[in-house]
């Protein structure tokens, strides 16, 4: 039998999960104990120091290691527990070589019997050696009991409230969740878009701050919402309840990777008011110029396309140009009051959303009474008094069957739609209109870049610039709007 012996270690201080000591000592002693290795005596010590010079159980360990012929290994958890540099871990190497004996870590899956794990070891003892102070890691091995019985590990989770460990679930949040899952899966909506409506609504995260597309992103990947507990890359089944289906979530990750695959769209409307902007010189349209990072500037399209000799680049500064020609936009709509067209056009909106959920729901509600009034038939006939009339029982199971899958497909769908229409309903009307109406400031810088330029191109027929002989005299001289209501229409179900 091997003789082996063992270190733990703990870094005293602020860890809240402080049973790593006893975890690391379950796991070498179930280990020991699957390979049929006595397990001689286990050093265990508390504190932080870095050097190993500074542990005196680790000198003991050290000592009597390299003193008795008959122990071969000495275990540790993690190879971090044993050393936190690299020189020490290195010297230890070459300490054991010389007498021939062995190491093992169980974590980094080091045995140095093999002749290949000198890799393994010299990358584990950077890895530690680069581990900051007081990281997880020391709280690794409680934290991983946690989440190996399922349950929540910390942090804040949308759509739940942690109560002494576990997750609750909080309704409204719930709906929250279920509603981005919904719009991304059943209407393709992106991250963008879902993110500014929860925002137009003054729905706000966990934190009390706006959604952002990572954000979005976050709660369509976490599998938390189908009851499960991550630890690290780990995944383990919940003591909590789901809110999303099974079948739901795999619908958004299916659509994930279909849409990871596709090329990244380049977003025309980063500059919104190509097109708009007149040459002074030309006269012909302006467009994207010749930007740093820093630096960015609408260009004369002639003096882009044909260079020099067709006209000056005549460069406008793209931030001075969009923040005038919003300002302007801003007291345009103003003057005419649009409030109350802007109210009845969202109402519309909303309203002939419903109606069309609605008519689908109508039309699986007659459906499902038809498959039932099916099934009904079917009995009737199964049971017929008439020979003749009768069906067999093959016939009447395959039909049976058949009538089932129907009937649970449209009562799926049903169910999916009920709830939209709930949720849409549910929606703050009011509180939506009025922000888009009093506001509308805040609402341009919600809405994507490519809306940003439709904003513009409804409302705005040209803009004329200053000729200016700099690029900072260069200034805005007139908007001519070219306003027609209904076009507002695309802009607020967009
Ligand atoms: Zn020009």
């Amino acid at each position: 039998m091997k003789k082996v012996i063992a270190y733990v270690r703990i870094s005293t201080g602020k860890q809240k999960f402080n049973t790593s000591i006893e975890n690391q000592i379950q796991v070498i002693k179930e280990y020991c104990a699957a390979r049929g290795y006595q397990l001689v005596i286990i050093y265990s010590e508390e504190g932080s120091a870095k050097n190993v010079k500074d542990r005196p159980e680790f000198i003991k360990m050290y000592n009597h290691f390299l003193a008795d012929p008959e122990i071969e290994y000495v275990i540790v958890y993690k190879l971090d527990r044993a050393f936190r540099k690299l020189l020490d871990s290195l010297y230890f190497w070459d300490k054991i070589k010389e007498n021939n004996k062995y190491f093992i870590s169980i974590l980094d899956n080091i045995n140095t019997i093999d002749p290949h794990s000198k890799d393994t070891y010299i990358f584990s003892a950077l890895h530690a050696e680069r581990e900051r102070e007081n990281t997880l890691l020391r709280t690794t091995g409680g934290m991983e009991v946690k989440a190996a019985q399922g349950f929540f590990n910390g942090g804040i989770v949308f759509g739940y409230e942690s109560v002494r460990g576990s997750l609750r679930i909080i309704p409204q949040e719930a709906a929250i969740v279920n509603f981005i899952y919904k719009k991304y899966v059943y209407d393709n909506w992106g991250y963008k878009k879902i993110a500014s409506e929860l925002n137009i609504q003054c729905i706000k995260t966990k934190k009390g701050k706006d959604w952002t597309t990572t954000a979005i992103k976050t709660i369509l990947e976490s599998k938390i919402y189908i009851g499960y507990v991550k630890w690290r890359s780990t995944y383990t089944k919940g003591k909590h309840k789901a809110i999303i289906s099974q079948d739901l979530w795999d619908k958004a990750q299916a659509i994930k990777s279909t849409k990871s695959i596709q090329p990244r769209k380049i977003h025309p409307g980063t500059y919104p008011l190509s097109g708009l902007l007149k040459c002074p010189q030309c006269g012909s349209v302006m467009v994207q110029g010749n930007s740093s990072q820093k630096y960015k500037y609408y260009q004369c399209n002639k003096n882009k396309s044909s260079g020099r000799s067709a006209c000056s680049s005549n460069l406008i500064k793209k931030d001075y140009a969009e923040e005038y020609v919003l300002e302007a936009v801003l007291s345009h709509i103003n003057t005419l009051n649009l409030s109350p067209l802007l109210q009845q056009i969202t109402i519309s909106n909303i309203n002939s959303n419903l109606v069309s959920l609605k008519e689908e729901a109508k039309i699986l509600k007659k459906a499902l009474e038809k498959v039932e009034k099916k099934l009904i038939d079917l009995y009737k006939l199964f049971n017929a008094e008439d020979e003749d009339e009768r069906i067999s029982t093959e016939t009447f199971t395959l039909l049976v069957k058949e009538a089932e899958k129907e009937k649970k497909r449209d009562q799926q769908r049903l169910n999916e739609l009920n709830e939209r229409i709930t949720l849409q309903k549910d929606l703050n009307l009011s509180q939506n209109i009025n922000f888009v109406v009093d506001d509308f400031k805040s609402f341009y810088q919600l809405i994507s870049d490519e809306d940003k330029k439709l904003l513009f191109h409804n409302l705005i027929k040209e803009i004329h610039i200053t000729m200016g002989s700099t690029t900072k005299e260069r200034k805005i001289k007139e908007i001519i709007y070219q306003f027609e209501p209904e076009n507002m229409n695309t802009l607020l179900s967009a």
